[in-house]
């Protein structure tokens, strides 16, 4: 049975981070594939800064090019009015209704699950893999969350990632990509040059 990650991202824009844990988790829980799941645009929010969703996706898919696990989705993106993962999964579960699907996200994201769409619901249709960021611990879930993840942590549906912390985010490349510092090795130079050859960022 295949083994199937789901990694939704605003990835504005992708980094090593994103790619580091997406090849970690690949190797510990031996997933067959993890899919990219760019965010489309915010439909309620006229003012936003965030990048069009287009350079986002064409970004994700340089970043991913090298490593053949990894694959591209705009479903996110396609779908009318706001995008919960509850209604992402449904989606891969009926693409791969074989399939065991992991939801991979980082700390920050796990923290606020309880205010997710149908969470409950949601974790009983899909796996979840947690990269910790730096100073998050799991003692800081939230209450709503604490029966659900001791149990879930003991069945192992829920999986913490054992490889090293990456300590980067998109909001320090922008800030970085602003000032004209962004130090090598934190975005694969073909996004770099996607960047650049497009003004983003500036
Ligand atoms: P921003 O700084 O704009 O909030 P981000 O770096 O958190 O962006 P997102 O595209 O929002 O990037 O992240 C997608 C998912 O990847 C989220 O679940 C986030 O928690 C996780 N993630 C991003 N960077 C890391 C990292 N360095 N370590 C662990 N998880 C990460």
């Amino acid at each position: 049975m295949k083994n199937i990650g789901l990694f939704g991202g605003t990835f504005d824009p992708i980094h090593n981070g994103h790619l580091h844990i997406g090849q970690a988790f690949a190797d510990e829980i031996g997933l067959d594939t993890v899919i990219f799941l760019p965010a489309g645009d915010p439909y309620h929010k006229p003012q936003n800064t965030q990048t069009p969703a287009k350079h986002r996706f064409i970004m994700t898919e340089l970043a991913i090019a090298d490593e053949p696990r990894f694959a591209l989705s705009d479903c996110d993106m396609v779908r009318e009015g706001a995008t919960y993962t509850f209604d992402t999964v449904q989606v891969f579960h009926q693409q791969f209704p074989a399939a065991t699907l992991w939801w991979l996200l980082g700390s920050d994201s796990l923290m606020k699950l309880h205010t997710w769409k149908k969470w409950q619901t949601l974790v009983q249709q899909v796996n979840i893999a947690v990269a910790m960021r730096e100073g998050d611990s799991l003692n800081q879930t939230p209450r709503e969350l604490h029966a659900w993840l001791g149990e879930a942590l003991q069945s192992s549906r829920v999986r913490i990632l054992q490889a090293p912390l990456y300590n980067i985010s998109s909001t320090q490349i922008r800030a970085a990509l602003e000032n004209q510092s962004l130090s090598d090795g934190l975005i694969p130079s073909s996004v770099a040059r996607y960047i650049q050859q497009h003004g983003l960022y500036r």
